[in-house]
């Protein structure tokens, strides 16, 4: 934990991953981890950590990023931060995203600008841009981020590492500021693979607290890292394979497929023709969600309020528009409008369809394979201010991802070389509900 915060010192004035540190408070449970020992098993016990922005932490500043919710501090603790409390890992800080975790490059912060661990001019990718760019710059050990539409595997591209989206329902929301309920999961984001297994299953586990989080068994995730993928059946969707995927991406991939062939793995082009509806769908159904989750930001119960009103329509109103940045009210203004009675069907509505449809090409794939392997992204990290003014162009960055959490299944993206100006390139691999175990295996096989 000292190294951790030295490293900081040394590096975060650049990086600028740390929204907030908490030095006092994870001296002392580095302490208590020291008291505690290190005995076999107890993998996770002086681990220093950083935990993303949105994620609530006891008695310690929690913004999500936002105006809104500046200087606001929560009195009780996330289910995944007491699970790793308990474990005896050390909350080193929170880290920075965009914005209640709305956009790909952590420029939507209200804060600060974070930057990639491989080359400050470029973006970190986001909305976990904070969480990636500790962990690969060496500031901490690993990072909890969360993925609505890929902000946990996107940034973990953009930056060399490995980070897993588990099933929805494998990790407990509960403290989780909710961006889009349906889509939301909780994530580990790691150097390695091990780690990651390691870390999934801490934080895995059914949770009264949470309603969606599925009542199953925790397999030993970090069991089956043995390098064998003999036998395993690998679909590779042709789709992924388009002009909009940079070509030394799309080799990256290929090299990887290779990979698991030589290694005695059956890999098979399928088709995945749902692919181009995962980013309309996606759009629709998190910005109604979001509209609806953001409600609560009112000026009343949490964190910012314009002063100087004259009525309570006003309080709401100004401090809504003083305390949310422009993406934020973007993405209301999106959802408001795809939930409003005259445009619901048309909509809202048919985004669902599309959803279960979505679901289904998932599931014909999985009837007949164990994972599904292709691109995480479809560039590598691309510079700070380049698509900040073009939502559009940065909505399009999201095609490889989103689909997944429509669907709800998990995926993890591992390092899989670098494009010839030295940036490092994402390989994604999908499994079938729970089967996190396989993803690990076969990603583990890889690294
Ligand atoms: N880039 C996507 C968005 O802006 C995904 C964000 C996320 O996963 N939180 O909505």
């Amino acid at each position: 934990t000292q190294a951790a915060f030295k490293r900081i010192a040394e590096t975060d004035g650049k990086v600028e991953a740390f929204l907030a540190l908490n030095e006092e408070e994870a001296l002392k449970q580095a302490q208590a981890a020291d008291e505690k020992g290190y005995a076999d098993g107890n993998v996770l016990n002086g681990i220093p950590m950083g935990i993303k922005d949105n994620i609530v932490t006891d008695g310690l500043t929690t913004t999500a990023a936002s105006r809104i919710l500046e200087d606001f501090v929560p009195i009780y603790d996330a289910t995944v931060v007491k699970k790793l409390k308990a474990a005896g890992a050390v909350n080193v800080g929170k880290l920075n995203m965009d914005e209640f975790a709305m956009g790909g490059s952590t420029e939507n912060s209200y804060y600060k600008k974070t930057k990639n661990a491989w080359d400050l001019t470029k973006v970190p990718g986001g909305s976990s841009g904070g969480s990636a760019a500790a962990v690969a710059s060496g500031e901490v050990i690993a990072s909890l981020g969360s993925d609505t539409g890929g902000s946990i595997r996107q940034p973990a591209a953009f930056n060399g590492i490995v980070g897993m989206k588990p099933t929805y329902g494998r990790v407990s929301r509960y403290g989780l500021i909710a961006f889009a309920s349906s889509l939301d999961q909780i994530g580990p984001m790691t150097r390695n693979v091990t780690d990651n297994a390691l870390l999934l299953e801490a934080i895995s586990g059914h949770d009264a607290k949470d309603s969606t989080s599925m009542n199953l068994e925790v397999p030993k995730f970090s069991a089956n890292l043995n390098g064998k993928v003999a036998g395993m059946k690998i679909a590779l969707p042709k789709e992924y394979f388009q002009e909009g995927v940079s070509a030394e991406i799309q080799d990256a991939v290929r090299k990887a497929a290779a990979q698991f062939e030589e290694m005695g793995a059956i890999v098979e082009e399928v088709s995945m023709p749902t692919l181009a509806y995962g980013i309309p769908a996606y759009y629709i159904i998190a910005s109604s969600e979001a509209s609806s989750n953001l409600q609560r930001f009112d000026g009343v119960r949490y964190g910012y309020r314009a002063e100087n009103v004259n009525s309570l329509e006003e309080l709401y109103i100004r401090s809504r528009s003083e305390g949310f940045g422009m993406e934020v009210k973007r993405r209301i203004m999106l959802g408001s409008f795809s939930l409003s009675a005259g445009f619901y069907d048309a909509y809202f509505k048919k985004a669902g369809q599309v959803r279960t449809l979505i679901k289904r090409d998932f599931a014909n794939i999985f009837a007949g394979y164990d994972l599904i392997l292709g691109p995480t992204t479809t560039t590598t990290a691309f510079g700070i201010g380049e698509k900040n003014d073009d939502p559009l162009a940065m909505y399009m960055d999201d095609l490889l991802t989103v689909t997944i959490n429509l669907a709800g299944v998990p995926a993890i993206s591992v390092p899989g070389g670098f494009s010839a100006d030295g940036m490092p390139i994402g390989i994604q691999l999908i499994g079938n509900y729970f089967e996190e175990g396989k993803i690990y295996q076969a990603a583990y096989a890889l690294e």
